[in-house]
């Protein structure tokens, strides 16, 4: 089985084939070429840690520093003491910006939501790219 997929991908390369070019081909790099059963085991491993990811959300944390209306207010001091840190994460849903303020005892609790969610984008387009890859390495071998 292996010995035949290897014979098609050299085939699908167009090494062997006096074919032009014209033919759309799947792109298989040669040099990073898996097989189907590791490609098979390595979404798998993608799918295990998306399902093992805790809470998430979008967005990215801010800081901002706010000056107030209150007339001799130390936020009008020279140099000001402006109020704050006041936390909020900002983040755009269906071409939507938003922001929601964050409690700072909420804080470690919201970073580690936004970094779950950093981790399933890296996982989802890991998963798009070995999906790719085994697809178009079923389509060579359904050519046999
Ligand atoms: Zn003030």
């Amino acid at each position: 089985m292996i010995f035949l997929m290897k014979k098609l991908l050299q085939k699908a390369d167009g090494s062997e084939s006096a074919q032009p070019v014209a033919e759309a081909k799947p792109q298989v790099p040669k040099a990073r070429a898996r097989s189907e059963a590791e490609l098979e085991r390595q979404i798998e491993k993608v799918k295990r840690d998306l399902a093992a990811l805790g809470d998430l959300r979008p967005g990215s944390l801010s800081t901002q520093y706010n000056v107030c209306g209150t007339p001799g207010c130390r936020c009008k001091a020279t140099p000001p003491q402006k109020h704050g840190p006041y936390y909020q994460v900002s983040f755009s849903r269906k071409g939507k910006s938003s922001s929601k303020f964050v409690r700072i005892e909420d804080l470690p609790a919201i970073e580690k939501q936004l970094k779950n969610y950093e981790r399933m984008k890296e996982l989802v387009d890991r998963w798009i790219d070995l999906a790719t890859e085994l697809s178009n390495l079923r389509l060579i071998q359904n050519r046999a």
